[in-house]
C-alpha cells in the first residue's frame, strides 16, 4: 500500500468558516494586509503557526480530567516528570508555562554581559532572551542551510569549523553555552543530523562548554534522522531520541510543538547546581517547582502527548504531509524551499514575485494574496520580520524572503492540503496581478506582529 493515510479517526470537530473573495479583500484592507489583524474566524485554513494549535487526543482529554491541581507534591507533575525523564534521559525536570519562560531562566543565569550563546539557529524568542540578559547569540549555520532551492539532507547541521574558530577566537570562558535547535523552525524546519550532534557535543566537552538542545521538534528531527542518516533505519524513534539528549547536558522545550499540547514547556538537565539557580528564579516568574506555571491538567496533558509523538505512523503522515505538498508545488514550478522542512513549507517569495522590490515586501504581499485568493492565513518571514533601517529610512533587507505555511499537528486532512496546493498554484498563475505594500505604521521592535501596511498603486 503506498497511500500515507492520516493515522487517526475524528470524533470531535470544530467549523472553519467560509467567505467570499469580496468579503476577504474588504478584511485584508481593514487589517491593514497584516495577517495578524485577522480575526480567526475570517480564516479557512489557518497555517500561521504550529505552535499551541495542535487536536489533541482523546487520551490527552481524558488524561486532563486526572489532573491534581494540589500546589505542591501532585501526583500529575510525578508522571509529567517521569515521562521527560523516560524520554531524555535527563534525571532533572523544571516545568515551565511555555518555551521561552524555560529560556530567560536558562539564559538569565548562563548569559549576561560578555557571553556568547552559539547556535545553528537561534529561535527568535530565544535570541530576544539571550539579549535581553546582556550576552550576544551568535548563529553558525552550515553553508548549505542558508540557500533555499538546494537540496541536502541535513540543512540545520552546526558549522563544526566555525564553531572551532570562534572558540578560539572568543575563548572557551566566554561562552555561556552552545544551543542546537532541532529542528531548525527559523532555517525552514531543517533537521540537525546524529553525527553533528555528536561532533559539536565532542568538541563543546573538550573545551568545557555546556550544549543545550532546542528540543520543540525533537521527534520530528529523530524522524528525519531515521529516514536519512545511515545506521538508524532499523532504530524505534524512542531511541533515536534518546541517543540525541544522550550528547547534551540539557534542553529547553516548548510543549506547544512536539507535545500536542496547547500551553507548556520545561526545562531538563543533568546539574543540580545549575538547576537549584533555575528553580530559584522559577518560583519567582513562574510557580513553586512541581507546577512551573502550569495547571497539574495541562502536566498530564504534556506527559500523554510526548509519548503519542513518538509513534512512528504519526511521524510517517506528519513528514509526508508536508513533503506532499512541496512536491505538488515544485510539479506547478513554484519556487518552494528543499527539501520539505519538518512543520513547515516555505514558498520563496523573491522568486515568486520577481517583479516586486525587496523594499515592497514580497513576503507579505504574498501572504495577503493567499489570503484573498483562498481565506489561507501564512506568515511572512523575510524583511518585514527581520529587515533593518539603516537610519536615512532605507531597507536592509534581510537574507530571504520566504511566506511560511505552518501545519498544526493533527487537524488538517489531505483534502485540506490540496486545496491549499490549489491555491497557491492560482496565485502564481497570476502572480503579475500581486502588488508591493509601503508600510503606514511601525512599532520600534517585533514590527510583523502590528505593522499597518497598503497596498503600492502601479
Ligand atoms: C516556539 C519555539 C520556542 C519558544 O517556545 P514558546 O512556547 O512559543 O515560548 C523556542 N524555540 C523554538 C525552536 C520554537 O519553535
Amino acid at each position: 500500500m503506498n497511500t500515507i493515510i492520516e493515522p487517526f479517526r475524528i470524533k470531535s470537530v470544530e467549523p472553519i468558516y467560509f467567505t467570499t473573495r469580496e468579503q476577504r479583500s474588504e478584511i485584508l484592507k481593514k487589517a491593514f494586509y497584516n495577517p495578524f489583524l485577522i480575526h480567526s474566524n475570517d480564516v479557512l485554513i489557518d497555517l500561521l503557526t504550529d505552535s499551541g494549535t495542535s487536536a489533541m487526543s482523546s487520551n490527552q482529554w481524558a488524561a486532563l480530567m486526572q489532573g491534581d491541581e494540589s500546589y505542591a507534591g501532585s501526583p500529575s507533575f510525578f508522571r509529567f516528570e517521569k515521562t521527560v525523564q523516560d524520554i531524555t534521559g535527563f534525571p532533572i525536570v523544571i516545568p515551565t508555562h511555555q518555551g521561552r519562560a524555560a529560556e530567560k531562566i536558562l539564559f538569565g543565569i548562563l548569559g549576561g554581559k560578555g557571553k556568547y550563546l552559539v547556535s545553528n539557529t537561534l529561535f527568535d524568542t530565544t535570541r530576544a532572551n539571550i539579549e535581553f540578559s546582556g550576552a550576544e547569540g551568535v548563529d553558525l549555520l552550515c553553508p548549505e542551510g542558508k540557500i533555499p532551492t538546494v537540496p541536502a539532507p541535513f540543512k540545520g547541521n552546526l558549522d563544526t569549523e566555525q564553531l572551532r574558530t570562534f572558540i578560539r577566537e572568543k575563548g572557551a570562558e566566554n561562552i555561556g553555552a552552545c544551543i542546537l535547535t532541532v529542528t531548525n523552525n527559523s532555517g525552514g524546519g531543517q533537521p540537525v543530523s546524529m553525527a553533528n550532534v555528536r561532533e559539536v557535543s565532542t568538541l563543546c566537552a573538550h573545551h568545557g562548554i555546556l550544549l543545550f538542545i532546542d528540543a520543540c521538534r525533537f521527534a520530528e528531527n529523530a524522524y528525519f534522522i531515521k529516514l536519512r542518516e545511515e545506521g538508524y533505519q532499523d532504530k524505534p524513534v524512542p531511541e533515536i531520541v534518546r541517543e540525541l539528549f544522550s550528547y547534551a547536558n540539557g534542553c529547553t522545550m516548548s510543549a506547544k510543538k512536539d507535545a500536542f499540547a496547547n500551553i507548556g514547556g520545561f526545562l531538563a538537565m543533568h546539574d543540580e547546581s545549575l538547576a537549584t539557580l533555575c528553580r530559584n528564579m522559577l518560583i519567582i516568574t513562574e510557580g513553586f517547582p512541581t507546577y512551573g506555571g502550569l495547571a497539574g491538567r495541562d502536566l498530564e496533558a504534556i506527559a500523554t502527548g510526548l509519548q503519542e509523538v513518538m509513534e512512528e505512523h504519526y511521524l510517517q503522515y506528519r513528514i509526508r504531509s508536508i513533503e506532499y505538498l512541496t512536491a505538488k508545488l515544485m510539479e506547478a514550478g513554484v519556487p518552494v524551499m528543499q527539501p520539505a522542512g519538518g512543520h513547515a513549507v516555505y514558498l520563496d517569495a523573491r522568486a515568486f514575485l520577481s517583479h516586486i522590490p525587496v523594499h515592497q515586501y514580497p513576503g507579505q504581499a504574498l501572504v495577503g494574496a493567499l489570503y484573498e485568493a483562498g481565506g489561507i492565513r501564512s506568515v511572512e518571514i523575510g524583511s518585514l520580520m527581520f529587515g533593518k533601517n539603516d537610519g536615512s529610512g532605507n531597507l536592509i533587507p534581510a537574507q530571504m524572503e520566504l511566506v511560511r505555511l505552518a501545519f498544526p499537528r493533527r487537524v488538517y486532512t489531505q483534502s485540506h492540503v490540496d486545496y491549499v496546493a490549489e491555491v497557491i498554484i492560482e496565485v502564481f498563475a497570476g502572480r503579475s496581478q500581486v502588488h508591493g505594500l509601503e508600510i503606514l505604521e511601525e512599532a520600534p521592535m517585533l514590527r510583523h506582529f502590528t505593522a499597518k501596511l497598503q497596498p503600492i498603486q502601479p
